[in-house]
């Protein structure tokens, strides 16, 4: 059985009473099942404490971005892999569209950050999708083959091992639009079939998040599909009922 995730992308939200009641709420609230992780991705300083803030519970914390530098060096702003290890992070979103578009990220960075995580010990949750043009255009599944396929020339067969994926079309993050169940689950099925082009133990056992605005009344109709393995969650993970009701939804399947 392949492990489910509900994980809050907090984006540039937050503050450290925030983070404090929120993980909290988070511990109080959610009946964590065994093969459904909770994960919450804070701002990168809100980590630490985040970490803290969760110690001894099945919360667990993850970053939203790290750097395409594996060793330390004169990098300004820059935050490696290790560092986030180092202070209990274990996971690392990456190549979430909005880094692709607004923080030029090309296919190959986000590959390249994805094996830095892995050679840092985090698990990577790599982001694929279209915008809406590429969807219209007919082009959706040739822009996910080429962002996993930059990936695959970076990490090797094995390195998938290590990845959780999130599907995340464009047209539905923070849109309020969401692609329908059958829409997620024809792409998650086209991500997997492409995976096991490679090694179809990785392609079966791989977790696919999927992503944009997820919402309590939508993801148990998602989250039911056949080849989605729970969502990755922004606006409504600022919520801490929205999203322990979302968390829910997939502990129930
Ligand atoms: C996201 O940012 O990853 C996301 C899915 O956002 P939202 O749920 O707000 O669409």
């Amino acid at each position: 059985m392949r492990q489910m995730m509900v994980a809050g992308n907090w984006k540039m939200h937050g503050s450290v009473a925030f983070t404090q009641e929120m993980i909290a709420l988070l511990q109080s609230k959610v009946a964590i099942k065994e093969n459904v992780t909770l994960l919450v991705c804070p701002p990168s300083v809100f980590l630490a404490q985040a970490v803290q803030a969760a110690a001894g519970s099945e919360v667990r914390i993850g970053a939203q971005n790290l750097s395409d530098v594996a060793a330390p060096g004169a990098y300004t702003g820059e935050v490696a892999g290790f560092m986030l290890s180092d202070i209990g992070c274990q996971y690392v979103i990456v190549g979430h569209s909005e880094r692709r578009a607004l923080y030029g990220e090309t296919n190959e960075i986000v590959a390249t950050k994805t094996k830095m995580a892995i050679d840092a010990g985090l698990t990577p949750i790599v982001c694929v999708g279209e915008t809406l043009t590429e969807r219209e255009n007919g082009h959706a599944e040739s822009i996910i083959a080429a962002q996993l396929d930059a990936v695959s020339a970076c990490i090797g067969v094995d390195g998938w091992r290590s990845v959780v994926l999130a599907y995340e079309p464009v047209w539905a993050i923070g849109t309020g639009k969401t692609a329908t169940p059958e829409q997620a689950q024809a792409i998650h099925a086209f991500i997997r079939a492409h995976l096991a082009k490679l090694d179809v133990t990785v392609a079966a056992s791989i977790s696919i998040l999927y992503g944009g605005s997820v919402k309590p009344d939508n993801a148990a109709a998602i989250f039911s599909q056949s080849d989605v393995d729970g969502g990755l969650i922004g606006g409504a993970a600022l919520n801490g009922d929205d999203f322990a009701r979302i968390y829910a939804a997939a502990a129930a399947l």
